[in-house]
């Protein structure tokens, strides 16, 4: 996959993509498997921005229960069914632990049996999308308090548990790879995608949208870029990319922003994720009590999420500060007493926002409701040549592009094909029987490399995992980037080579993850640096800047 800028402004395209977080990603990789020309534009990195802030879950829709929208329950946990099938190598199973409670009716124990059971019914025959049968979700179980606590014992701490339902949810080992695997697909099914490649002006001649002025971010130039039909996914800048054309209106406006930060911590839990509840009090605009926070089993850390606090500024200055960590630490230890975490537990925190559409703030750990708007605007704005998709999370960005392309093949002089992302696999996750290749590769590898190495290998890469093997080989670039560290030397030059990435910060947080559980060390940035300034051209001065974005990255503001 090969960055072309130029060739974007050279013919016109049946569709153009503004965005490249995974509702840009997975219509781009929508339209191309139907044959469309397809352009896609991300003005940082592929899956960069609110897609790199999620809690890395593939729900499959319980939330939905309680407000008995069924619907919902069926198409989120489909959606989890597929991905399993399309994205074999970067999903996996957690059981969660929802702990109950005597004192509140709908949290206990008969109450979340009972809701388990309803649920079970809801999404009977899902799984059989799932062809790697050993792909499937385990059944889960009620934990007897006893049980439960034996196995985490810290959940003591917080009193009044009667049990814990279990709920297998998926999880990805890295999102970023996963909004990558789509962009990757689309491309090699046709696509002409580019990051750092921003919209600065929709084009327009009359009432017709016809493409978009795109700046190259690398060097400051601009051209445009035309398409039969222009799809906006911009996620949070929706709005600020519809700007141009003051007559485009979303179904339901962008009320301003919530922010979610997670923490990367010490390891509290190495099997369980865990489903808990807040207890402080309301303060301020956001209700901060009572609310829901996961604590994740994550590449040998736990992720936990997320805050819910009001931002008010523009999206590009998000950034976590050290009062956030603060309270989110106080929140936590005050909610699980006994779990004691310091700062110096917390290695890693990033943040993104949740668009609001109403002003009414609700307590739930997701502001966003799951809804999604999928305009066209030549029917609400009676602009033609644009559609708006906004509001997919990961769990439902592959059926929003599979809407959203319906609704522009329909719209387009263009011949298309039905949509297929439902069966076809994304081309990394090409992969038939999961532990079978596991085997192979484990087999295949182990006297080269570590058993952890060849996990992460297939973790990251799936089915190209012998690619990247045999380039590490043919370049001698098998060696571990840091002792500690999974990431080999060769993914860093791949990264490069195939997938696209311009900094390293694309390449620590983004293609290789080597630095989202914590700073990886000052070696291993250096190496890094070192290989992707031999294919890039940077010279010393530019190797030190590079680190030392990365290293900001690990600076919280203060206050
Ligand atoms: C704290 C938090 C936790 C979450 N946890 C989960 C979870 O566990 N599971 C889940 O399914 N969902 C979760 N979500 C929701 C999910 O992450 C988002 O719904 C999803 O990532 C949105 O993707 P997107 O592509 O629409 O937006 P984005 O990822 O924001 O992508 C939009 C892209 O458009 C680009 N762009 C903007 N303007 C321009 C321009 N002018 N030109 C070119 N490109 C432009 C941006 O740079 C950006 O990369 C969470 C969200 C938050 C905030």
């Amino acid at each position: 996959m090969k960055r072309d800028i130029q060739s974007l402004g050279g013919k016109t395209f049946d569709v153009l993509v503004i965005g490249g977080g995974i509702t840009g990603a997975c219509i781009a990789h929508d339209a191309a498997l139907r044959g469309l020309a397809v352009a896609l534009v991300e003005k940082g990195d592929f899956g960069g921005f609110t897609s790199s802030a999620s809690s890395k879950l593939l729900h499959g829709g319980i939330r939905y229960l309680p407000k008995a929208q069924l619907w919902k329950i069926r198409e989120s946990a489909r959606e989890q069914a597929i991905l399993q099938h399309v994205a074999p190598h970067l999903t996996q199973w957690v059981p969660f632990l929802i702990p109950t409670r005597k004192e509140a009716v709908m949290q206990g124990a008969l109450a979340l049996k009972a809701a388990m059971h309803i649920y079970r019914g809801i999404c009977a025959g899902l799984t059989g999308l799932i062809r790697d049968s050993g792909k499937r979700p385990p059944r889960a179980r009620f934990y007897q308090p006893g049980e439960l606590f034996r196995r985490v014992p810290f959940l003591q701490g917080i009193g009044g548990i009667t049990g814990a339902q279990e709920l297998w949810e998926s999880h990805m080992y890295s999102s970023e790879r996963m909004v990558l695997a789509f962009v990757k697909t689309a491309v090699h099914n046709g696509a002409a995608a580019a990051n750092y490649a921003e919209v600065v002006e929709l084009l327009r001649e009359g009432s017709r949208v016809t493409g978009a002025l795109v700046k190259d971010v690398l060097t400051g130039t601009s051209f445009p870029v035309r398409a039969a039909l222009v799809i906006n996914a911009a996620g949070p800048y929706v709005q600020a990319v519809n700007r141009s054309v003051p007559a485009l209106h979303l179904k339901k406006e962008i009320t301003g922003f919530s922010r979610g930060v997670h923490l990367v911590a010490r390891q509290v839990e190495d099997r369980y994720a865990l489903a808990l509840t807040t207890r402080q009090k309301t303060e301020g605009l956001i209700t901060r009590g009572g609310r829901h926070f996961f604590i994740i089993p994550w590449r040998n850390r736990s992720l936990i999420g997320t805050t819910n606090v009001p931002f008010s500024g523009s999206p590009d200055d998000i950034r976590v500060s050290e009062k956030d960590i603060e309270e989110f630490l106080e929140e936590i230890n005050r909610s699980v007493p006994g779990l004691n975490l310091a700062r110096s537990d917390v290695f890693y925190a990033f943040t993104g926002l949740y668009p609001l559409i109403s002003r009414k703030i609700k307590k739930d750990t997701y502001q966003g409701t799951g809804d999604y708007q999928i305009i066209d605007h030549a029917r609400s704005d009676a602009i033609d040549g644009i559609v708006t998709a906004l509001g997919a999370k990961y769990t439902t960005a592959r059926l929003v592009a599979e809407k959203t392309v319906n609704l522009a093949a329909g719209k387009l002089p263009a011949p298309s094909s039905p949509c297929r992302t439902v069966e076809v696999r994304l081309s990394e996750g090409d992969i038939d029987d999961l532990e079978k290749f596991r085997r192979r590769c484990l087999e295949k590898y182990s006297s080269r490399l570590d058993q952890d190495v060849i996990s992460h290998l297939i973790r990251y890469h799936g089915a190209e995992s012998d690619h990247v093997v045999e380039t590490g080989l043919h370049r001698n670039m098998l060696t571990r980037l840091h002792p500690a560290a999974f990431t080999l030397e060769v993914e860093v030059y791949l990264a490069v080579a195939e997938e696209m990435a311009q900094t390293l910060e694309d390449v620590v947080f983004r293609r290789t993850g080597l630095g989202t559980t914590g700073h990886p060390g000052q070696e291993a940035l250096v190496r890094s640096a070192e290989i992707m300034g031999d294919l890039l051209g940077w010279d010393a001065q530019e190797r030190e800047r590079q680190i030392a974005a990365v290293n900001e990255r690990y600076r919280y503001r203060s206050g």
